[in-house]
């Protein structure tokens, strides 16, 4: 390893990393890669269930909906902006498909590697660094970084010593993270963190409340409403799939709520959403209930799966064999608000780090040049990725998200490098 400065570290091998360190390369600069783990790639190998939901389909401005964080609304778009230009989701597609994985579409948008794995995606990564001559260092765990007289002096575990002129701090957010070094280095440099939560998580529901929806884990709704609901206002909804777990509710619906899902907060599930409105629920309900019709056949008929109209049959406190036609007025009201409305799931947590995807909160956005993804408070130090503090909804926005502002994390670096080169060859 030379002992003269790298031109452009990047600490973190993630998707963030990797795209930094590929983009400044490209600039013509040498680059160096930390990577605190044995492996390179961060989180991009389980992705999408293995499977890399690496982006999204749809045009930047379309993208940009989907992303959240800041201190206000639309902050993180708008921070966002020139990285998804600089790099988008045409661009990432045309770069895979140049290097022989294109990427193909699922009716929902989401794009995926035409070989269902993410590893491939991480593949062509590393050989396209590895010919643009980019030094990769594995267990190599920063816990040090200094600026002085222009160069960042960065040390770490195992005698770990580099320095740089440029470094990319691309450490990843708190998500199966539990050291997240990134927001320590930084918060040295005097960058503010937004307190990080987790962020598309699953919810647990109050046990008693759930508890006759246990034996529904597994099942899905595939395409339903979700109202999250606090102190009887309906603070946010989402359109999407649900899933029933053994503790609770998940599923992109639900995860993309969670952000906002504080324990005490109830989400609302429309168990039958074909019904727009809990008038026209009970009118179903009325219509269906001939004879001798158990309402759980009634429930199958309006689309419950089965296990789910037995475990809404308990909640209401209805006996499975209940008549539809003797429903009394009240208990068809309830039922009917539970389809259409939604069945009110009380809170009681979010589920932990450990099964969050991605981190609320990270490095505030003000103290970063969207433009650069510099520092505005160190020259020459830059961010990307989960680091940030800005999340994207499920669906591949936060991958792209990685990418792009790891893209332009890095070529902002290697040209920040030349600038100071050209700089200092003028002053001398
Ligand atoms: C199970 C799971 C599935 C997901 N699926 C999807 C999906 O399908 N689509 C999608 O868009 N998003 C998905 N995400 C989110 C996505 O993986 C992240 O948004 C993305 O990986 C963030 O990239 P990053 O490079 O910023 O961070 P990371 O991927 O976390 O990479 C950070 C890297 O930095 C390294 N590092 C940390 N500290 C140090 C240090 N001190 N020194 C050196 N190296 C260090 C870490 O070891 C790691 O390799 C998923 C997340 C999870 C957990």
């Amino acid at each position: 390893m030379p002992r003269a400065p790298w031109e452009v570290v990047v600490v973190g091998a993630g998707p963030a990393g990797l795209l930094a360190a590929l983009a400044a390369a490209q600039e013509g600069a040498a680059v160096l890669v930390l990577e605190r783990g044995k492996e390179p790639g961060g989180k991009l190998p389980y992705a999408g269930g293995g499977r890399g939901n690496l982006s999204h389909t749809g045009e930047v401005p379309e993208l940009l909906r989907h992303y959240h964080g800041g201190r206000r609304a639309g902050e993180a778009a708008r921070f966002l902006r020139p990285a998804l230009y600089a790099f988008s989701n045409r661009d990432l597609a045309a770069f895979f498909a140049a290097r022989g994985l294109p990427l193909v579409a699922e009716a929902d948008g989401r794009l995926f590697p035409k070989t269902g794995r993410a590893r491939d995606a991480l593949v062509v990564l590393l050989t396209e660094l590895d010919r643009l001559g980019v030094a990769l260092r594995l267990e190599a765990r920063v816990q040090e970084l200094r600026r002085a007289r222009g160069v960042f002096r960065i040390q770490g575990e195992g005698g770990l010593r580099a320095e740089g002129r440029a470094v990319v701090l691309a450490t990843g957010g708190r998500a199966r993270n539990p050291e997240p070094d990134g927001y320590r280095l930084a918060a040295g440099f005097g960058h503010r963190l937004v307190p990080p939560r987790p962020a598309l998580v699953p919810v647990r529901v109050e046990p008693a409340a759930f508890a006759p929806f246990r034996a529904c884990a597994g099942v899905s709704l595939p395409s339903t409403r979700v109202l999250l609901v606090r102190g009887g206002r309906t603070l946010a909804q989402k359109e999407g799939a649900v899933l029933f777990t053994h503790v609770g509710l998940s599923g992109p619906a639900i995860l993309d709520l969670s952000r906002e899902v504080d324990p005490g907060d109830v989400l609302r599930v429309a168990l039958a959403p074909g019904l727009r409105t809990s008038v026209e629920a009970e009118r179903r309900l009325l219509e269906r209930a001939r004879g001798k019709r158990q309402l759980a056949t009634v429930l199958r008929g309006l689309g419950l799966p089965r296990g789910l109209a037995r475990a809404l049959l308990a909640a209401v406190g209805l006996g499975l064999e209940q008549r539809a036609a003797e429903l009394p007025r009240e208990a068809r009201r309830g039922l009917a608000e539970s389809l259409a409305l939604g069945h009110p799931f009380p809170v009681a947590a979010l589920g932990d780090w450990a099964e969050a995807m991605a981190t609320r909160g990270g490095i505030a956005l003000e103290e970063v040049d969207p433009k650069t993804m510099g520092s505005r408070l160190v020259p020459g130090l830059f961010f990307a990725g989960e680091i940030l503090d800005f999340d994207g909804e499920s669906g591949g926005y936060n991958l792209q998200a990685a990418f792009s502002t790891g893209y332009l994390a890095g070529r902002s670096a290697a040209r920040f490098v030349r600038e100071q080169r050209r700089h200092g060859a003028r002053l001398g």
